[in-house]
C-alpha cells in the first residue's frame, strides 16, 4: 500500500487525506490527523473522493449537443461554441436573461474570475454558487 497526501477536491474547506493505492490503483482514503482543518475527520464526500478516479464513465473530452445528441469535441471547439452561444443569448435577450452558477470544486481565484466574467464581460449580476443550492 502507498499513501499519498493530498487535499479533498470536493469543496473549499481544505480537508486533507491520504490516497491509499495498491498496484497503481487508488483503493481508499485515510483522513489526515495532523491537518488542523479536519483533524482526522471527513464528511461523506471526502470519504468517497476517490471513487471517480478509475471510473469508466469519467469524461475525458468535452461534449457538445448536436442535433439532440452529445458529441465528443476538442477544447477549442467547445470553448468557441460556449463563447458564441453566450454572446448570442446576450445580444438577443439582454444580460439579465443570463445567470452564472459557479462551483465549490474550483479555487477562490477561479470563482473570482468567473464572477468578473459574468459582471464585466456579460453585464449581469446574476451570479451564484453551488454552495447555496
Ligand atoms: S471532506 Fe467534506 S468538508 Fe472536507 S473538503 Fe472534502 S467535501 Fe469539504
Amino acid at each position: 500500500m502507498v499513501r499519498t497526501p493530498t487535499v479533498c477536491p470536493f469543496c473549499g474547506c481544505g480537508c486533507s487525506f491520504y490516497l491509499v493505492s495498491q498496484n497503481e490503483r487508488v483503493v481508499g482514503i485515510e483522513p489526515s490527523i495532523a491537518n488542523p482543518v479536519n483533524k482526522g475527520m471527513l464528511c461523506v464526500k471526502g470519504w468517497n473522493a476517490y471513487e471517480f478516479i478509475h471510473s469508466p464513465d469519467r469524461l475525458t473530452a468535452p461534449l457538445i449537443r448536436k442535433h439532440g445528441a452529445l458529441v465528443e469535441s476538442t477544447w477549442d471547439e467547445a470553448l468557441k461554441t460556449v463563447s458564441e452561444r453566450l454572446t448570442d443569448i446576450k445580444s438577443r435577450y439582454g444580460p439579465r436573461s443570463m445567470a452564472f452558477l459557479s462551483s465549490a470544486k474550483v479555487t477562490n481565484e477561479e470563482n473570482y474570475l468567473f464572477m468578473k466574467m459574468a459582471r464585466a464581460a456579460f453585464g449581469t449580476n446574476n451570479v451564484d454558487h453551488c454552495a447555496r443550492l
